[in-house]
Formats: structure tokens, C-alpha cells, sequence
């Protein structure tokens, strides 16, 4: 196999070939057709996350077909395909898992951050763990709806029931989570960076109500917003966009420092919270309800070799939606 691996945080990924690994006990091979770029790859690169680990293989918006089943896997075939999320396994035992909260686990495992990832021809992944994906869409439109979609997913879950719903950080996540909450009959508006006019009109392609930059303040209150960009900036001007009761739901994994706000703008009962990974449940609700939410993502191709590109690019801004690496 081969694969784009980190090997010094902060390096580029080098193109590597590896040893074809035999799946163990309760695992399984995954010939990969398709990874997404998750800006959660950019903070395993650039050592972002807590203790970070090298060498790795990112990525973590796997889809891909079983090629090597081992002992004691239950309902999985070889050829089937499967997609491959950043939760990679949990300890089954702890106070979090135990309150049917895995997503807490303080024992996780995560694909591409401390078990390798997808930027690879093929990964041995925890079977019980992967999603079967049937056989609706192309293996390049359904790799951003593993990370992208699902966080965005579990973020809307804990904003509410929200008519009025602000997305702040119009990237992968937010330009599915818009058709989602559409297709749900919401009304979206979208804050980008201030003067972002093309991000705005991607937006408003995709249905929102309403664009503009992340400084203004929308034409209605908004009943809950999510933030899904790296800004703690955003927090305080999020609060100030939501009624009364309203939430405010920070969905990264990695935020720069929330700078003080005074306590009216939490007042009037505002809540703020944080969205953390990601349960086995919220893919399988999220992912049995995609085949009639018709969504369309953006993608961005790049030859799997060229993962370096692809991630300069995000970091850059330089495209709609979500880039997708293809072996
Ligand atoms: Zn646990
Ligand atoms: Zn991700």
C-alpha cells in the first residue's frame, strides 16, 4: 500500500509505500476510493491537538470497499462499501461511554490522529466503527458527509429547534449542514468573512436566507447559531446575534482564545457549547436520512498524491466546499 504520511509535525505529508497489514481480530481492510481534507487535518499536521503523534496517516473522511475481513466480524462482506469517520473506536467502559455519551470517551481512538487515517490506498480500520454506505452517490460526494456532515449534524442535534439558524464559517461543514437545515425547513444565514462575496453567493446557491460577513448582524434574531470557524471572535458576536434563550453551538475541535464579552450578551439565559466528536448513533441517523435530503456536495478533486496541495489550498481558502483525495 501507499500512503501521504506525516512524519515530523508541521512537514509536509511524504508519499510512502508501506506493507499490505492483514486485518486482526474484529477489524477490517478498506481499499480506499475517496478521503476528504477535514481542517481537523490541518491541526494534526500542524500539532494543534493534544499530544500529538508521528508518524500518522491523516484523514478521517474515509470511503472506501472491504478487501480483508478478520475473525469475529458480524455483519460486514468483502466488496461492500463502507465509510470511515474520526471516531475509530472506544473503551466500552467508561463513565462517558457507559452514559451512552462514546463521543466523551476518555479512552477514544481517532482515525488519522492516533490511528492511521485515509490519505492511504487502503486502512485497517475497527469494523465496528465503519457505516455500511449502500449504494446511492459517488464515493467522492459521500467522503465530506463522514466528518463534515456528521459533526455538523450532531452540532445542529444540540442548537435545537431552531426556525432561524446562523452558520458561521461557510466551509465543508457548513455548506452541507445549510441543505440539511433546509431541507428540514429552517431558514440559514450564513456569515463568512467580511467581504467573502464569493463565499456569500455559495451560500445563498445553497439555499440560505441570508449572507453577509461575520462583523454584521443579521436581519432577523437568531433562534441558535453554530460556529464552525477556528475564530473565537465569533463567540461573542454570535451571542449577540441569538434571542433570548438562543444557543450558541462552537463546533470545531480547535478555536483560538474567546475574548471577554460582558455577561449581557450570555444574559437572558443564552447558552454556549461546544460540540465534541461524535457517537456510532449520530452517524447512523444522520446517514439513514442522506439519501432524501438531496445533497449536493462541492467537492474538489486532488490526486491522493498531491495531499499537500489540497491541504495549502484549504488553508488558503482557495475553494468552495470540500476537497477530496482520490488514490
Ligand atoms: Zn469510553
Ligand atoms: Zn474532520
Amino acid at each position: 500500500m501507499h500512503a501521504m504520511m506525516l512524519n515530523k509535525i508541521g512537514g509536509p505529508l511524504v508519499w510512502t509505500e508501506l506493507p499490505d497489514r492483514e486485518p486482526g481480530p474484529g477489524e477490517i481492510r478498506v481499499k480506499v476510493t475517496a478521503c476528504g481534507v477535514c481542517r481537523t487535518d490541518l491541526h494534526v499536521v500542524d500539532g494543534e491537538l493534544p499530544h500529538p503523534q508521528v508518524p500518522i496517516i491523516p484523514g478521517h473522511e474515509i470511503v472506501g470497499r472491504i478487501d480483508a475481513i478478520g475473525s469475529d466480524v458480524g455483519d460486514l462482506v468483502p466488496g461492500q462499501r463502507v465509510g470511515i469517520p474520526w471516531l475509530g473506536h472506544t473503551c466500552g467502559v467508561c463513565l462517558f461511554c457507559a452514559m451512552q455519551c462514546e463521543n466523551l470517551c476518555d479512552r477514544p481512538i481517532f482515525t488519522g490522529y492516533t490511528r492511521d487515517g485515509g490519505f492511504a490506498t487502503a486502512t485497517i480500520v475497527d469494523a465496528r466503527f465503519a457505516f455500511p454506505l449502500g449504494d446511492e452517490g459517488s464515493d467522492e460526494s459521500l467522503a465530506p458527509l463522514l466528518c463534515a456532515g456528521l459533526i455538523g449534524w450532531r452540532a445542529l442535534t444540540i442548537a435545537g429547534d431552531s426556525m432561524n439558524l446562523g452558520l458561521y464559517g461557510f466551509g465543508a461543514a457548513a455548506h452541507i449542514l445549510a441543505q440539511v437545515a433546509k431541507w428540514q425547513g429552517r431558514s440559514v444565514f450564513a456569515f463568512t468573512r467580511p467581504g467573502d462575496h464569493a463565499t456569500q453567493d455559495f451560500a445563498r446557491s445553497l439555499g440560505a436566507t441570508w449572507a453577509g460577513g461575520s462583523d454584521e448582524l443579521p436581519p432577523q434574531t437568531l433562534d441558535a447559531a453554530i460556529i464552525f470557524a477556528t475564530v473565537g471572535e465569533l463567540v461573542p458576536l454570535a451571542l449577540k446575534a441569538v434571542r433570548k434563550g438562543g444557543r450558541v453551538v462552537c463546533a470545531g475541535i480547535h478555536m483560538s482564545d474567546i475574548p471577554g464579552f460582558p455577561y449581557s450578551a450570555l444574559w437572558g439565559e443564552r447558552q454556549l457549547l461546544s460540540v465534541a466528536n461524535l457517537t456510532r448513533q449520530d452517524g447512523l441517523d444522520f446517514l439513514s436520512q442522506t439519501p432524501q435530503m438531496n445533497i449536493v456536495t462541492t467537492t474538489r478533486r486532488y490526486a491522493l498524491q498531491h495531499a499537500n496541495e489540497a491541504l495549502a489550498d484549504l488553508r488558503a481558502g482557495r475553494f468552495n466546499g470540500a476537497a477530496v483525495l482520490v488514490p
